[in-house]
């Protein structure tokens, strides 16, 4: 388990609760909250803290998972990607965006070996391996009568979409991604650890 990961909240059963997923106090009956600034316009906001309440694994919290994606952090151990290194995007095969914040190597590699979801998955995960991604947004536009929230993505600042729409979650659009099964990169990975610059392999 990566350090970082190590430290992060757990569940009840003992499992580090990602960065990015939203907690539930026993008093929060689940609504939507809306308000509004002048930099966003209309956003949804919520009060989760992470390790307060009972996580829910599956649902992101809308505050910290746009926290995230703006700030190049972790959706995991939520700790921030250096400029110039690799990040992974872990999502559907050919997926054109992603909904969760970027991932660590390493914390990517440790996801898809203990999440039962991205395991079970197996071949039908890929994973994206970029430097850079850019931003769009995904408000939500109205409601059908049937209570489904109506959605559409805009560019990222869009002034118009402001009094439109009601922010929720950025998507992330990688720039030139590689793409890989999540199967075959965590092969491939093995044997790179054992290689990495100035490794102790040459020390008598
Ligand atoms: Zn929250
Ligand atoms: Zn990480």
């Amino acid at each position: 388990m990566p350090p970082n990961v190590a430290r992060l909240p757990r569940n009840s059963a003992g499992r580090p609760v990602p960065g990015n997923i939203a907690w539930y106090e026993a008093d929060d009956d689940g609504a939507i909250l809306v308000t509004r600034d002048d930099e966003l316009g209309g956003h949804v906001t919520c009060p989760c803290t992470p390790g307060n309440g009972t996580p829910r694994f599956g649902e992101q919290c809308p505050v910290r998972q746009r926290q995230l994606m703006l700030q190049r952090c972790c959706g995991l151990c939520t700790q921030a990607i250096e400029p110039t290194a690799q990040m992974v995007f872990v999502g559907e095969i050919d997926a054109q965006y992603y909904l969760e914040p970027p991932l660590h190597p390493l914390c990517a590699a440790y996801a898809l070996q203990v999440c039962p979801v991205l395991h079970a998955a197996g071949e039908r995960i890929e994973v994206a391996l970029t430097q850079s991604y850019t931003l769009a947004e995904d408000r939500i536009t109205g409601v059908s009568a049937n209570g489904t929230l109506r959605r559409s993505t805009f560019p990222f600042g869009d002034p118009v979409a402001h009094h439109l729409a009601v922010l929720e979650f950025y998507l992330a659009f990688p720039d030139t991604p590689e793409r890989l099964t999540a199967p075959t990169w965590l092969t491939q990975r093995g044997p790179r650890v054992c290689t990495v610059n100035g490794g102790s392999s040459n020390r008598k």
